[in-house]
């Protein structure tokens, strides 16, 4: 790559699929794959504070695996609770540091972890699934048999991880860049688990109010309906964009 060029550049002046031919690898065919579009999930962040986005489809489009009472409720009064605390909480911090009272900055360090990891784990798992699902995309299937041995094996591993999660959390799946590879992880909660530095692709969220409405205590049973409604062109999309990032 020409000195002085970064990859984004790069992408921009000759179009993906170009680099990707002249360049090799499967980060390459990442990118040729699809996403220029950076990490920032739309609409998560919005005149100085964060903000609930809106829905990527109807509230009934998920149907019949995710139903749109469910939605709603998940959406306009769950997630809407994460964004609130979110900001009431960098109020708070914006006040401590302003009269220099740490007091409470360790419970307040625990609420910003919480209630941050729960608006952008939803605002993913939104795009998590799709009404019009598709197996994943080469670039993505190239690194799941790379990190997992098989696409069935990646998918397999994710669908296990989400439905043992002790209690309230999430399965994810996430781009590591110091390995290139790809991470099956839980989250309990929002936040307990994480891996830092790794990107998330995927989120299945598996909280009782995204599926008691619906399945009762039948956990598998909602994972089995999130898998079939996996987005994995949207992960494929953040899988191009975190190698970007990652390698500037
Ligand atoms: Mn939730």
């Amino acid at each position: 790559m020409a000195t002085g060029m970064t990859r984004r550049d790069a992408i921009k002046l000759f179009g993906a699929g170009t680099l990707a031919a002249a360049t090799g690898g499967v980060a390459a065919a990442a990118a040729a794959d699809g996403g220029d579009a950076g990490l920032a999930l739309p609409g998560v962040f919005a005149g100085g504070k964060y903000v609930l986005p809106k829905l990527p489809y109807a509230a009934d489009a998920l149907e019949p695996g995710c139903e749109a009472r469910t939605v709603r409720i998940h959406h306009d009064k769950h997630h809407a609770g994460y964004v609130r605390g979110l900001n009431a909480t960098l109020a708070k911090l914006d006040a401590a540091r302003r009269a220099g009272d740490y007091g409470a900055v360790a419970p307040l360090s625990r609420a910003l972890a919480f209630h941050a990891g729960g608006h952008l784990l939803h605002s993913l798992f939104w795009h998590s699934m799709t009404p019009k699902p598709a197996d994943p995309p080469a670039s993505l299937a190239k690194a799941m048999v790379a990190s997992f041995g098989s696409v069935r094996a990646g998918q397999a591993h994710f669908a296990a991880a989400t439905q043992a999660v002790e209690g309230s959390g999430w399965g994810v799946l996430a781009y590591e860049p110091a390995g290139d590879r790809l991470l099956v992880c839980q989250a309990e909660k929002h936040q307990d688990l994480a891996v830092w530095g790794a990107v998330p692709l995927l989120a299945a969220d598996v909280w009782e109010h995204a599926y008691y409405l619906q399945y009762a205590n039948r956990r598998a049973d909602w994972v089995a309906a999130f898998m079939k409604l996996a987005n994995w062109r949207f992960a494929a999309d953040r899988l191009a964009a975190a190698r970007n990032a990652a390698r500037g």
